[in-house]
C-alpha cells in the first residue's frame, strides 16, 4: 500500500521567505492626542541653550555635542561676551576660544571648529548664518542635527533634530521606530500633524529630559501615560514590563 505523505508543519510566518515583520504605523489620532497634550502642558516650549543671535545659537549647538546644555551655557557666557559675531570670533582667536570652553568635552576640536565655521561664514556668507541646510552642513563641525536645530530655532523652519532624548521618546511612544536618528527623523516628520511640527522637537526633548528619562521614566507624572505601551512604562509597586521580560530571560 502506498504511504500517505503528510505535509510538514508550515514554517512560522516570520521565517517564510520574503516576509518581514513590520511595525504597524502609529494611529494618527493617538499621535495627534499626544502632541495636543504636550502642547497644552507647555504651549511655548524653549530650548535651554543660551544665545543672542543665529551665530551664537549655531556655536552653542556645535559645542553641545556630548555636553550638557548647562555646561555649554556656563562656558559660552564669557565667550559670547567677547565674540557674538563670526568676525569678532576670528579676532578673539582659537587659543582664547579654547580657554573659554575648556570645561566642555572635546574642547580642542570644538575650538577649531568654531574658528573654522566663523571663517567659512565670513568667506562664503558675508558673516551671516545661511538659511539653507546644504550651506549649514558644509560648515566645519555642523551635521544634520545641528542644522535642524538652527533651521528650526533661528529661522522657524518645521525641522526636527533627533538627539538621544527624541530618539528614546519616539521609540517608547511608538511614534517612529528607525534604527538611526535620520530614520527616526523621517518617521516623525511623516506622522506628526503639521500644526505641531514647529515645536515638536522641543516638546520631545523636554519630555525625554524631564519625564521620560532613560533609566527611570517618571510615568506617574507623564501626561501621555495612558497612550504609551512601552515595556519601560512602570508605576510604583509595578515593575516595568521590560524589566520583567529581561529577568525572565536571565
Ligand atoms: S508612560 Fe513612561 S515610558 Fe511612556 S512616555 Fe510616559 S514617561 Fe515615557
Amino acid at each position: 500500500m502506498p504511504k500517505t505523505v503528510r505535509p510538514g508543519p508550515s514554517p512560522p510566518p516570520r521565517k517564510r521567505a520574503g516576509l518581514r515583520r513590520r511595525k504597524a504605523k502609529p494611529d494618527p489620532q493617538r499621535v495627534a492626542e499626544i502632541f495636543r497634550r504636550l502642547a497644552a502642558a507647555n504651549p511655548e516650549p524653549k530650548g535651554e541653550l543660551e544665545y543672542a543671535n543665529p551665530f551664537t545659537l549655531l556655536v552653542a549647538v556645535v559645542l553641545s555635542a556630548q555636553a550638557t546644555d548647562a555646561g555649554v551655557n556656563k562656558a559660552t557666557r564669557g565667550l559670547f561676551k567677547a565674540a557674538d559675531t563670526p568676525r569678532k570670533m576670528l579676532s578673539v582667536g582659537e587659543d582664547a576660544v579654547r580657554e573659554h570652553i575648556k570645561t566642555i568635552g572635546l574642547y580642542r576640536n570644538k575650538a577649531k571648529n568654531v574658528i573654522g565655521l566663523s571663517q567659512a561664514l565670513v568667506d562664503r556668507h558675508g558673516g551671516e548664518v545661511p538659511h539653507q541646510r546644504e550651506a549649514l552642513e558644509a560648515l566645519p563641525g555642523v551635521g544634520r542635527k545641528t542644522a535642524n536645530v538652527v533651521l528650526n530655532t533661528a529661522f522657524g523652519e518645521p525641522t526636527l533634530a533627533v538627539d538621544t532624548h527624541v530618539f528614546r521618546v519616539a521609540h517608547r511612544l511608538n511614534l517612529a521606530t528607525g534604527k538611526t536618528p535620520h530614520e527616526v527623523e523621517l518617521g516623525l516628520l511623516e506622522v506628526i500633524p503639521p500644526a505641531y511640527l514647529q515645536h515638536a522637537h522641543h516638546w520631545l526633548i523636554l519630555h525625554g529630559r524631564y519625564v521620560c528619562q532613560a533609566r527611570k521614566p517618571r510615568c506617574d507624572v507623564c501626561v501621555v501615560s495612558d497612550l504609551c505601551t512601552s515595556p519601560d512604562k512602570w508605576f510604583e509597586g509595578a515593575p516595568p514590563k521590560g524589566a520583567a521580560q529581561r529577568e525572565a530571560t536571565t
